[in-house]
Formats: structure tokens, sequence, C-alpha cells
């Protein structure tokens, strides 16, 4: 039932990853989270596994989704943040309890209220969002170079030069776009 939904991109940061879930915000916008499962799907994948979700949460997840975009856009091109986005960020980061496990192995697992498990999720994407814009993380914020995309990412490379929020779409039609401009000047000058 899943498979007419749109893909997971699913990248390494969880809340700039959070944020792909609305693609192509300057094209035509995809909904990676159009129904309530599929926001449960999208937890699951990311550790954070919910029993339940109502279309009030997933509206609350959106909510918390473009706060976290106007917010992280900002911090990039190092413009003021907005009032309201970080009123939110903050809001979603508090109202939740979830609680971070070491298991036996060394890793850490996400521990999550049975009675408000959505509202935990999101406080740990907040969190995560406040780690990445506070600057405590090792990388930067920047903006995907695509025209339709400027999707905010998390520039983790050695040189902080990434230009494209995902390799294998922004990257890769960009790519292909440069490569046919490119034929079609080659073609046009014989
Ligand atoms: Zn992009």
């Amino acid at each position: 039932m899943t498979a007419r939904f749109p893909d997971f991109r699913l990248g390494k940061v969880l809340a700039t990853s959070f944020t792909g879930t609305l693609s192509e915000r300057h094209g035509e916008p995809v909904e990676r989270i159009p129904t309530p499962n599929r926001l449960i799907d999208w937890l699951a994948e990311y550790g954070l596994a919910v029993d339940s979700c109502t279309p009030a949460q997933l509206e609350h997840a959106r909510e918390l989704r473009e706060a976290i975009h106007a917010a992280a856009t900002a911090a990039a091109i190092h413009d003021a943040l907005p009032a309201a986005a970080v009123h939110v960020i903050n809001d979603h980061s508090a109202q939740g309890r979830a609680a971070a496990i070491l298991t036996p192995d060394g890793d850490r697992q996400w521990r999550l209220t049975p009675t408000s498990s959505v509202e935990d999720a999101l406080s740990v994407i907040a969190a995560d969002a406040i780690s990445l814009i506070a600057g405590e993380r090792d990388g930067k914020l920047a903006l995907c170079a695509s025209p339709t995309c400027q999707a905010a990412f998390f520039d983790t490379s050695q040189s902080r030069t990434r230009r494209w929020c995902d390799m294998n779409t922004c990257g890769n039609r960009e790519k292909k776009a440069r490569f046919y401009a490119n034929q079609r000047k080659n073609t046009g000058s014989h």
C-alpha cells in the first residue's frame, strides 16, 4: 500500500532529513509524509518507533518541520533566526519526554513514553535541530544549490564545500543538466 507514496530521502542527519520530507520547495513540492502512517514509517527509520499517529499529530510534525526549515535556512545564510520558528522548535523540544538509553553494545537508543510517543519523537528531532543551528556539531549548515530545492542540509565534508542536499537526486540532476547543456553547445557550434 505504501508503494504509491513518494520514497523517503534518508540522510544521516536527523533534523535535516526531517525537513527533507518536503522536497522541491521552490519547484513542484513533494510531500513525503502525506499521511499519519507515512510519518510513523519515517520515524521508525530513525529509531523513533511510535504505535500511532493522529492527523493532528501529523500537523504538529509538519509545523515543526517548517519551523526547522525556516530557522536552519536563516542560520545557513547567517540571517537572524525567525522568532516564530524558534518558538515552535523550543515548544516541541520541551514537550517530549524521550530518554536516551545506552544499549549493552554501546549504542544510543531513544525510549519514548507510551502515551505521547509522537510528541516525544518530535522533541528528539527538535533537540537535534537545536544542536545543529546552535553550531554545536562538527559541520556547517548550507543550502542546496539546486534552484528548485534550496533545502538546508548539514555539510560534514572535510572541505565544507558540499553543494547539494542529496547527491543521488539534486546532485545527479544538476550533473545531467550540465551534460545536456554542454552537448547542445557542442552540436550548436558545428
Ligand atoms: Zn537539494
